[in-house]
């Protein structure tokens, strides 16, 4: 699938995101009328790169207009004109202005998300019927634009809001929007795209600041703002001087952000402030802080007044690479962790490297063991890539860690547009999980930590994945390697017992005798199998 767009000369894609900013290439989409074509002009000329219309291309290698194409071979084969043209974007071509249509394909709007920076223009459907006239030449108007312009974009609203950026052209002039969208690119935001109710994460030094700018977008109400009480770390304090400034001064919750309050009484305290400060339904609730404060805050959000907006800055590896992103949210009960809960999707997540500056190591080294999962889930390139970076991770290099955090939520992202709920693919970020659980729950959740738990659990699958003749030894020991240098515990014999087995079967994956068990053969490579957990089992004897 990623073979579908040659890669301009130098625009290095993959996990590690764009790397080369000046070589990004920039795909414009939108309706007729929008101004896509002249926008990517000034877009070019801004950048210093050539701009290129797809319609063009398209009709320069079909030899016949578009009209045509369409009333000789019908829409589908137009489109897949289009997937052609896309393919052989000449290598000097920058910024690309698409058809109206381009993105409704799914695949295609995928790739473009993924290799580039998709910006959608648009505008009210007057201004856009007043911008195309009575439609000769344009297939998909008939004798009243404004109400067929109307219709289309109702149906491709969803498709047009997944992008890095949507940009009413209506208000600004083209250079504005130019600058604009040289911005989004510099920014690179990851977008987790999930319709009508997309939203980006900003990754990358002092992204933090762009809180109060981010809680306007999405907010006319109040900020609640929810942090971590236990430690008198800059984090929340920043937060509060950006909303501070971005006028609105939020309402301040603080609360103990361990495990162990991970409870509905801190919830309360979130709905309580909200409440007693007589917010209304235009508020947004953020979270600054670990896992534990994001899922607490999402919960309060997705049920405040029937559910407001919600932001997300996480402070800890494993709050950004996992937990702030896709959806989940929740609080313990006696009977175990997260058993009551919502999915329910922020509106933006800042991931800002510099709050990882207070972090203790040994919660950067239980963060790096989500990385490395998301790593082998992902592709060899990287896997190969935190190889080359292990040191730097260790050390905690900013860029190093930047690269793992968007490797990361890349993944995550592709997973939760795939299947949001976790009925079916979303079930592979259990990697390492079975086992994991097992471990730490053996433990009483007091002498390992869920990082560790995690990388001995992978240790574990590759283990099942070998025995059931689905994995290889050599990339068992290069895993065990790999987890090792980013000083996460190895010795899985050493802490497997019939204890931890015996919590294996309570895990919450199970049906009946057998569980889902996510199989790692290969990085890039991983099965979801429902097993007997006698296999399990016994898969997991030490050789
Ligand atoms: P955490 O939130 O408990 O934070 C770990 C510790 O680090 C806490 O003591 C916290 O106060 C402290 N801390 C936070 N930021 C800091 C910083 N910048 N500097 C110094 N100390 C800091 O733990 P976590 O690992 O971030 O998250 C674990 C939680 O996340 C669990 O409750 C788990 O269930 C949940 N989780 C949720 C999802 C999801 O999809 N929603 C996924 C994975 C994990």
């Amino acid at each position: 699938m990623s073979e579908l767009i040659d890669s301009p000369a130098g625009f290095v894609t993959g996990a590690q995101g764009p790397r080369m900013l000046p070589l990004v290439r920039v795909y414009l989409s939108g309706p007729m009328g929008a101004g896509k074509s002249t926008v990517a002009s000034a877009v070019a000329e801004q950048l210093g790169t050539r701009a290129l219309d797809l319609d063009g291309r398209v009709e320069e290698l079909a030899g016949r207009s578009i009209p045509e194409i369409f009333a000789e071979r019908g829409e589908g084969a137009f489109r897949a004109l289009e997937k052609e043209a896309l393919k052989a974007l000449p290598s000097d071509v920058g910024v690309v202005s698409l058809g109206g249509g381009t993105v409704i394909d799914d695949d295609t709007r995928q790739i473009l998300l993924r290799e580039g920076i998709l910006v959608t223009l648009t505008a009210d459907p007057s201004v856009l019927a007043a911008r195309v006239g009575k439609g000769r030449g344009r297939p998909l108007l008939g004798d009243d634009p404004r109400a067929d312009l109307e219709r289309i974009l109702k149906a491709r609203a969803p498709a047009y809001a997944e992008a890095h950026a949507v940009i009413d052209t209506g208000t600004l002039d083209t250079d504005e929007i130019a600058t604009q969208i040289a911005a989004v690119r510099n920014l690179s935001p990851i977008v987790v795209p999930l319709g009508l109710r997309t939203y980006r994460v900003e990754v990358g030094r002092g992204a933090r600041h762009r809180v109060g700018i981010r809680a306007n977008e999405h907010s006319a109400g109040d900020a609640i703002l929810v942090f971590d009480g236990n430690a008198d770390r800059p984090w929340p304090a920043d937060a509060i001087r950006d909303l501070t400034l971005g006028g609105k001064p939020p309402i301040e919750v603080r609360l103990p952000g361990d495990e162990a309050h991970k409870t509905i009484t801190s919830v309360e305290q979130v709905w309580d402030a909200a409440l007693e400060a007589e917010v209304d339904r235009r508020a947004i609730v953020v979270g600054v802080g670990g896992g534990v404060i994001g899922d607490l805050t999402g919960f309060a959000a997705s049920t405040l007044l029937r559910g407001v907006a919600l932001g997300q800055i996480p402070t800890t590896l494993l709050a950004m690479v996992d937990s702030s992103v896709g959806g989940k949210t929740g609080f313990n009960r006696p009977r175990g962790k997260n058993l009551v809960g919502t999915f329910y999707q922020p509106k933006f997540v800042l991931c800002d490297v510099e709050a990882l500056s207070t972090l203790p190591s040994e919660e950067r080294i239980a963060g790096l063991a989500e990385v490395v999962k998301s790593a082998w889930l992902d592709s060899e390139e990287s896997v190969a890539l935190l190889e080359r970076d292990a040191e730097a991770l260790m050390a905690g290099d900013d860029e190093a860690t930047i690269r793992a955090v968007r490797m990361s939520i890349l993944l995550k992202s592709r997973i939760v547009h795939e299947d949001e709920h976790e009925s079916g693919r979303r079930m592979l970020l259990n990697l390492g999980h079975t086992v994991g659980h097992g471990l730490e729950a053996a433990s009483g959740y007091r002498g390992i930590r869920h990082g560790e738990g995690v990388a001995l659990g992978m240790i574990a699958a590759m283990r099942v994945a070998d025995r059931l003749g689905r994995g290889r030894p050599d990339e068992t020991e290069r895993l065990t390697q790999l987890l090792g240098r980013l000083g996460l515990p190895t010795d899985l014999d050493r802490r497997l017992n019939s204890r931890v087995l015996g919590y294996i079967g309570a895990d919450k994956k199970r049906r009946g005798d057998r569980i889902h068990f996510v199989i790692p053969r290969l990085p890039g490579q991983t099965d979801i199998e429902l097993l007997g957990l006698d296999e399990v089992r016994s898969a997991l004897e030490p050789s």
